[in-house]
């Protein structure tokens, strides 16, 4: 089943029909690289409204087909991920991002929520940092240079 077809089935599950411009901002979405600003979506779907595409990506989002990712020079990409919670480490030179399931944080959160009496509901947590690759492209222009 193509990527197209499973969010497609997704969205059908929860009651949400496939209209033509959501379909347009999904093939958009599913081409882009591994992960993208709305205004990239919304330079790839120029017959489609501005609001439709931010429409789109918010409900993408509330149904776990996308994640964001905030980058370390504070601008927010999307990605597609149907892995539900998880946190990214962001290489800091190329952009490569991985995704990382393990979450700590839990324990944290319950105890912020009963010193607080707060009713936590989510959290975010990325991890900045340098891929091998860039780590050693760096070291051999050190070397070479
Ligand atoms: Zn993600
Ligand atoms: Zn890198
Ligand atoms: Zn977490």
């Amino acid at each position: 089943m193509s990527d197209i077809d499973l969010i497609a089935e997704r969205l059908a599950l929860r009651g949400h029909r496939i209209t033509p411009s959501r379909r347009r901002v999904l093939d958009a979405v599913l081409a882009q690289p591994a992960h993208f600003t709305v205004d990239d979506v919304l330079r790839s779907t120029r017959n489609v409204g501005r609001a439709t595409v931010f429409r789109s990506m918010k409900l993408l989002l509330d149904l776990n087909l996308v994640c964001r990712i905030l980058l370390d020079d504070g601008t927010l990409h999307y990605r597609v991920s149907t892995r539900g919670h998880h946190h990214h480490l962001v290489c800091t030179d190329c952009g490569r991002v991985e995704d990382f399931t393990k979450c700590d944080v839990e324990p944290l959160v319950r105890e912020l929520a009963k010193a607080t009496d707060y009713e936590i509901q989510a959290h975010w947590l990325e991890v900045y940092g340098r891929c091998q690759t860039c780590r050693l492209l760096k070291k051999e222009a050190i070397t070479v240079g």
